[in-house]
C-alpha cells in the first residue's frame, strides 16, 4: 500500500508533489496553531465568562440591595413616625383609637374591623387593606396599646405610600400582637381578621428570632429565610421577610417586618440573563432564598431543600461549603466540585449572599465556536497558497525541466538518426524531474556512442592521412623514374651519415655517370633511354651491401654511399659496379638490347669533410675518368691518383 503510493506519488508533478507536502506541513502548523488558538481562547473564553458572570452578579446584588435599602428605609421612617406618633399620644387618646380600631372580638382577643381591610373611615381616618390581631393580656397594659396604636398609624401612612413598592409592611409585638398593611394578600387577611386562634403564638418563628436583643444585637434590619406564610399555610407561599427591631426604654417593645414573597425576589425575568447563567440566593444561615431548581413557590418539596447546611443534595451541599468559605469576601472562579464558574457576592443589609453560576461545559463551548471559523479561514488560506506556489513552481520549475526534457529528447534523436545508435528504452513515465533524468542518461548514452564513433572515424581518417603523408614522404623522397633515393635525399644521407663519422671510421662516396648517354637517346629514343635508367638503378642496387645507399643525381648521374668503406673497399666495388654495367646488356623498350657502359668517379671521406667537399672530390674523380676515355672508375685517394679500370 504504502509502496504503491510512494510511486504514485513519484509519478506526480514537481509543483503537485510540492505543493502537496506544504499542504501536509501546512495542516499540521494548522492544526498546532488551532490548538494553541483554542487554549488561549479558552483560556480568554474563561476570563471573560468570569467577568461577566461577576458583571451580572453585581446586577443582582445592586438590585436586591437597593430592594432592602427601600424596605430598610421605609422601615426606618416607620419607627420615626411610630416614636412621634407615640409621644404624641395620650393613654386616653391611645385607648380610644384602640377599642374603635380592634373592637374586642368573640374569643376574647381584639381584632381589626372589617372596614379596615375593606376600606373605609376609621379612628384613624380612611384605612384599607389592614387587619390586627391583639392578644387579650395586652390591653391591660397601656404603654402596649400606646404602641400597637401608634404601630397602626405608621404602618397605614408608610403601608400606603410605598404600597406597589412592598409586599406588605407590619409591626408585631413580642406578646404575639400584629398590625400588618398587606392589601393584596390572597386570602385577605383573613387569618389575623378572623381565623387566628386566641392563643396564636409567633415568637418561635424565624422572624420574630431575628428580631430579639440577643439575635440582633445591632438592631439593623435582618432578613429571614424561606418561610410558609403562617397566614397562608395551606398554600405554601414562600416567603422572606425583612425586621427591624424598635426597642423602648431598652427592651425590645416590637419589630416592623416586610415580607417578601418568592415571586417578588426572583420575579420571571428578574435574574433572566443568558440562558445558562443561573443565580441563586443564600441566606448567611445556610437557607436556600432562591435557586431556580429547588425554591418553587407553592411545592411543597420546597421545604426540604431549604436548609442546605446538611443538605444530601450534593450541589446543595457543595453551595454551602462555597458560601461558608467565601461569603464574606466573594468570590470569583472556579467551583469544581459545581463543575462551574461562579461569582459570589455579599448582599449588603439583607445577610444574604448572591451566586452566579455557569457550567464548565458551557464555558468549553464558547472557546471552541471560533475554531471552526478559524479552521475555514485557514484552509481557505492554504488554500490560496497552494495554489499559488502550484502555479509558480510549475512557471518556475516544470515548464523549464519539461523544456529541458524536450530539448535533450530533440538532441537524442538528432545523433540516433545521424548514426545508427543503439539506445535504451525511453524514459519511464514519471514527474518532470524523472522523464529529464531519463531523457538525459538516454541522451549521455547517445552522445557516448556517438562519440566513440567519430573517435573511431578520425582514428581511421588519421591513419589514412598518415599513411598518405608517409607515401608523400616517400614520393618526395625517391626519383620518380628508377625509385632509387633522389638528389637532395641521398645528399642529406650523406651529410647525416658524415655527421654522425668519428676520425676513425670510414666513408666513401662513388659518383656514376653514363657514358654517351645523349647518343643512346638521339638512337632509340627517350622512352628507351628511360628504361635503361630503370634496369642500370636495379643492377647497381642489387650490387650494394645493406649499409650502402643509392641515389639519383640528376640526369643519368647516380651517387653511391658506401658505409664503412675503406680506400681498396670502395675501390673494388666501384670496379664491380663498373663491370656488371658494362658486361651485360640492358633490354629496353622496343625488345632492345643496350650495351651501356658507366663511369665513376670515387673518394673517401677524410676527417672535417663536409658533404659537399667529398661529392666535389668525387665529382672531380668522375671529370678524370671521363677524360681517361670513359667505362673505368677513377679514384681521389691519394694511394690511388689516377688509377682507373677498364673493360
Ligand atoms: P659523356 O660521356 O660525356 O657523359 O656524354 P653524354 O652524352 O652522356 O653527356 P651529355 O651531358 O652531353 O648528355 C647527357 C644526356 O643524357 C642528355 C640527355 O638527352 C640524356 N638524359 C638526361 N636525362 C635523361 C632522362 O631522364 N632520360 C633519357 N632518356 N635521357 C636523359
Ligand atoms: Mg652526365
Ligand atoms: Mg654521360
Amino acid at each position: 500500500m504504502l509502496a504503491r503510493l510512494s510511486s504514485w506519488s513519484r509519478t506526480l508533478s514537481v509543483s503537485t508533489r510540492t505543493a502537496l507536502s506544504l499542504a501536509a506541513g501546512f495542516t499540521l502548523v494548522i492544526a498546532a496553531t488551532a490548538l494553541i488558538a483554542f487554549e488561549q481562547e479558552h483560556a480568554i473564553a474563561i476570563d471573560e465568562s468570569l467577568a461577566r458572570l461577576d458583571q451580572r452578579n453585581a446586577k443582582v446584588v445592586e438590585e436586591l440591595a437597593d430592594q432592602f435599602d427601600r424596605i430598610a428605609k421605609t422601615q426606618t421612617q416607620a419607627i420615626a413616625l411610630f416614636r412621634t406618633e407615640r409621644a404624641a399620644l395620650s393613654t386616653a387618646q391611645a385607648r380610644r383609637e384602640f377599642d374603635l380600631l380592634y373592637p374586642r372580638y368573640r374569643d376574647g382577643t381584639r381584632r381589626s374591623t372589617d372596614a379596615m381591610f375593606e376600606g373605609g373611615p376609621s379612628a384613624i381616618g380612611m384605612t384599607q387593606g389592614m387587619a390586627g390581631f391583639i392578644p387579650a393580656a395586652i390591653e391591660r397594659d397601656d404603654e402596649a396599646v400606646r404602641d400597637l396604636v401608634a404601630a397602626t398609624h405608621a404602618v397605614r401612612r408608610l403601608g400606603e405610600g410605598s404600597r406597589f413598592e412592598l409586599e406588605s409592611l407590619y409591626y408585631f409585638t413580642p406578646r404575639n400582637g400584629i398590625v400588618i398593611f398587606a392589601p393584596d394578600r390572597a386570602d385577605r387577611l383573613e387569618y389575623y381578621r378572623k381565623t387566628a386562634p386566641a392563643n396564636f403564638d409567633f415568637q418561635d418563628r424565624e422572624f420574630a428570632t431575628i428580631s430579639t436583643l440577643p439575635a440582633n444585637p445591632a438592631r439593623k434590619m435582618m432578613c429571614t429565610g424561606l418561610q410558609s406564610l403562617i397566614s397562608l399555610a395551606d398554600q405554601e407561599v414562600w416567603t422572606t421577610g425583612c425586621m427591624t427591631p424598635v426597642d423602648r426604654d431598652g427592651m425590645h417593645a416590637g419589630t416592623f417586618g416586610t415580607s417578601i414573597p418568592l415571586d417578588q425576589i426572583a420575579p420571571a425575568g428578574r435574574f433572566a440573563g443568558p440562558v445558562d447563567e443561573n443565580v441563586i440566593l443564600i441566606s448567611r444561615e445556610g437557607r436556600l432564598i432562591y435557586h431556580p431548581s429547588y425554591t418553587l413557590q407553592h411545592s411543597q418539596e420546597t421545604a426540604g431543600y431549604l436548609d442546605i447546611t446538611t443538605s444530601d443534595t450534593p450541589e446543595l451541599a457543595a453551595l454551602w461549603k462555597l458560601v461558608s468559605k467565601h461569603g464574606k469576601t466573594g468570590y470569583t472562579g472556579e467551583a469544581t466540585a459545581l463543575e462551574a464558574f461562579v461569582s459570589l457576592r455579599p448582599i449588603p443589609g439583607a445577610g444574604w449572599y448572591a451566586l452566579t453560576v455557569k457550567p464548565q461545559q458551557l464555558i468549553l463551548e464558547e472557546a471552541l465556536r471560533p475554531i471552526p471559523r478559524i479552521a475555514a479561514m485557514a484552509v481557505i488560506a492554504l488554500s490560496i497558497c497552494l495554489l499559488i506556489v502550484t502555479l509558480v513552481l510549475r512557471q518556475l520549475v516544470a515548464k523549464p525541466l519539461r523544456r529541458l526534457s524536450r530539448d535533450a529528447n530533440r538532441i537524442t534523436r538528432g545523433l540516433a538518426a545521424e548514426s545508427m545508435l543503439e539506445l535504451p528504452q525511453g524514459p519511464r513515465r514519471g514527474n518532470e524531474v524523472s522523464e529529464l533524468v531519463g531523457r538525459f542518461e538516454t541522451m549521455a548514452c547517445a552522445i557516448r556512442q556517438s562519440h566513440s564513433q567519430l573517435e573511431e572515424r578520425v582514428a581511421e581518417r588519421t591513419r589514412a592521412l598518415n599513411d598518405a603523408n608517409e607515401k608523400l614522404r616517400l614520393l618526395s623522397e625517391l626519383d620518380g623514374l628508377t625509385g632509387v633515393a633522389n638528389r637532395r635525399k641521398i645528399l642529406a644521407e650523406l651529410e647525416g651519415r658524415i655527421e654522425r663519422m668519428s676520425p676513425a671510421s670510414a666513408l666513401a662516396v662513388l659518383i656514376l655517370d653514363i657514358d654517351s648517354f645523349k647518343s643512346i637517346n638521339d638512337r632509340y629514343g627517350h622512352v628507351a633511354g628511360d628504361d635503361a635508367l630503370r634496369a642500370l638503378a636495379i643492377r647497381v642496387q642489387a650490387l650494394l651491401r645493406p649499409g650502402d645507399a643509392l641515389g639519383r643525381m640528376g640526369g643519368e648521374e647516380f651517387m653511391i654511399v658506401l658505409d664503412r668503406a675503406r680506400p681498396a673497399v670502395a675501390d673494388a666495388i666501384a670496379e664491380r659496379v663498373r663491370a656488371a654495367i658494362a658486361q651485360q646488356p640492358f633490354h629496353v623498350h622496343g625488345n632492345l638490347a643496350l650495351d651501356i657502359t658507366a663511369s665513376l668517379g670515387v673518394a673517401g671521406w677524410r676527417p672535417g669533410d663536409t658533404a659537399k667537399a667529398l661529392y666535389a672530390r668525387a665529382d672531380q674523380a668522375l671529370y678524370q675518368a671521363k677524360a681517361a676515355g670513359r667505362n673505368c672508375a677513377i679514384s681521389s685517394y691519394d694511394h690511388s691518383a689516377g688509377k682507373r679500370s677498364a673493360a
